[in-house]
């Protein structure tokens, strides 16, 4: 059965809605069995990926909206989700958040609960947030949100049955717990640091990262030096393995020319296998593996230690002035 016949039946519907790159792909795809990438990136085409769940007691349809921040629409994935929360179509809302940084993303779920009576809150990367002393209390947290909270590792599967065996029987809620005239961050910020225990070391370096980073004097210049010298290694470093494989492909050729010599082949057959093939696989190779196992493992690295979401943060403004957003200067 597809997606399609799925949402003429009477399978329930249950929406994974959150900020990007929490997971909710991953989820989804742990779920679905798909291999669903939902990117989030300016220029990707944004839609919700479907398919069905038949990890519980009855299958179950699944819709992995794009990622968002809030609902409050400014960009067209933050209004498709948006949009799709408020159409009711699905029965039940799960809100995927970082369990490294809850009260960001507490912010989306507590715009979601009013507009939906079955929200579950599913906690994901929490093997990231246990590798730097975060812990989340999921159980305290369920008890002040008002709804069921799920602990998970998306990506080690970890949580995952428990969360389909809460959305089967996830009843409506009847109250709410938020608290008109204070702002959402700010009763996002008070329940989070109520449930978060740990992390004080990480964010006390982060944050002097931060003054160097994003510094006035310090985050243009430094970021400058670090692009460049990312540029100039893979465009003039790589040039050193380069030729080292070039080297060890020609000694290879000669080797494998004695041997089809030796072998008696004829001339044209050699011609085909080592002027033809050979040289020019290990021409693409040699010129091209270097490059890329230097610059990709570089970027990874960066984007990993934080380095480049800073990087994006500081070129918001100068790209905002040509109608794109920062985070296409990563792409640049
Ligand atoms: P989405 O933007 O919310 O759909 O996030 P993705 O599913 O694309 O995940 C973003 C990144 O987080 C990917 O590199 C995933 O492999 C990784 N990821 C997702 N879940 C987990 C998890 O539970 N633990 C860890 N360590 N990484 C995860």
């Amino acid at each position: 059965m597809d997606a399609n016949e799925a949402k003429r039946g009477d399978m329930i519907t249950v929406a994974l809605a959150g900020n990007p790159n929490v997971g909710k792909s991953t989820l989804f795809n742990a779920l679905t069995g798909l291999r669903q990438h939902t990117g989030n990136w300016t220029g990707k085409t944004v839609g919700c990926a479907e398919g069905i769940c038949r990890r519980g007691e009855m299958p179950m349809r699944m819709v992995d909206l794009p990622g968002t921040y809030s609902l409050d629409a400014t960009s067209e994935e933050e209004r498709l989700a948006g949009d799709y929360i408020r159409s009711g179509e699905a029965d039940v809302i799960a809100v995927v958040a970082d369990g490294g940084c809850l009260s960001r993303n507490l912010i989306l779920l507590l715009q979601i609960l009013p507009l939906c009576e079955r929200v579950v809150l599913c906690v994901n990367l929490l093997d990231e947030a246990e590798k730097k002393g975060v812990f989340v209390d999921c159980e305290k947290l369920s008890g002040l949100l008002g709804i069921p909270v799920v602990g998970m590792s998306a990506r080690s599967e970890r949580g995952i049955d428990e969360a389909v065996g809460v959305f089967e029987t996830l009843p409506r809620r009847k109250e709410s717990i938020l608290i008109e005239g204070i702002p959402l961050a700010k009763q996002a910020e008070e329940i989070a640091s109520a449930v978060v225990s740990g992390g004080g070391e990480i964010s006390r370096s982060d944050r002097k990262w931060d003054r160097i980073l994003l510094g006035k004097y310090t985050a243009f210049p430094l970021m400058l030096l670090m692009l460049s010298g990312i540029l100039w290694l893979t465009a003039v470093g790589a040039n050193v393995p380069s030729e080292a494989l070039f080297w060890l492909f020609s000694r290879m050729e000669m080797g494998l020319r004695s041997i089809l010599c030796w072998l008696g082949s004829p001339l044209w057959l050699s011609g085909i296998l080592l002027d033809g093939i050979w040289r020019t696989v290990t021409w693409v190779v040699a010129v091209m593996l270097p490059p890329m196992a230097i610059f990709f493992p570089l970027f990874t690295l960066l984007e990993d230690l934080g380095v480049l979401p800073r990087v994006a943060f500081n070129l918001d403004r100068c790209f905002r002035s040509c109608d794109a957003c920062g985070k296409q200067a990563l792409t640049m």
